[in-house]
């Protein structure tokens, strides 16, 4: 069960990531896209984190749904329509409540993705945010299948999180700005997978 009180623990903690890691993102987005994904994140997030003030009294769809909003209008790059898009689904399978529950989680996190691939067209193995996050999500539900309290299972999805980044270091990109560079992306981790493995390591770490 996630609080509302937990929700924006989450997500003051992932801005407080995000900003820490903001070079590193940074850097990877240079070797193989435009170098500026961990300017975009963090610029996104540190919007969120002064949005989260005005919500503290509202449910978990309306704050989700804000942080959302405040990604799609805020970060200029791809990733901020394709994460802005993956919030504002997750935010309406929470719409009106004050707590989560696992059901909850295992469906937020379902629809977060299918609105990633909605809006980005993108499947596994394309070298993508996807690459990270797909795996950690069958993760987190078979872990929750198998009795998992919701803490373990974000442990587990984070190391299958982790996993996937290092699998995008052995693919070539096909979809976004990595994809012009071909061949010469392989041997590069994602940057996008890698924020997402950020966020759900957050996640995981305020659980815990
Ligand atoms: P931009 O490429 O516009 O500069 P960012 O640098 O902020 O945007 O984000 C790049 C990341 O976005 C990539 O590393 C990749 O993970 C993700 N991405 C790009 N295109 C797609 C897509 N179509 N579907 C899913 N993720 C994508
Ligand atoms: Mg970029
Ligand atoms: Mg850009």
């Amino acid at each position: 069960m996630i609080t509302r009180d937990l929700l924006l623990d989450i997500l003051k903690n992932i801005a407080a990531v995000i900003k820490d890691n903001r070079q590193f993102l940074t850097d990877l987005d240079a070797a193989i896209g435009d170098g500026d994904h961990g300017i975009n994140m963090n610029k996104g997030f540190k919007a969120v984190e002064e949005k989260l003030d005005t919500v503290r009294d509202k449910d978990c769809g309306t704050i989700l749904k804000t942080t959302a909003m405040t990604l799609i209008s805020t970060v200029g790059g791809a990733s901020g329509p394709l994460y802005g898009t993956a919030f504002l689904k997750a935010a309406m399978v929470v719409n009106g409540k004050m707590e989560i529950d696992n059901e909850d989680i295992v469906k937020m996190f379902d629809e977060g993705i299918q609105g990633i691939i909605m809006r980005g067209k993108a499947k596994r193995g394309e070298k993508t945010m996807l690459d990270a996050l797909i795996p950690a999500y069958e993760e987190l539900m078979n872990s929750l299948k198998d009795g998992s309290t919701i803490a373990e299972a974000f442990n587990k999805a984070c190391k299958a999180a982790y996993d996937g980044v290092e699998y995008t270091k052995t693919i070539r990109a096909t979809k976004g700005r990595a994809s012009y560079l071909g061949d010469r992306s392989i041997g590069h981790q994602d940057p996008g997978a890698t924020s997402s493995y950020l966020i759900i390591k957050t996640v995981a770490d305020t659980l815990n």
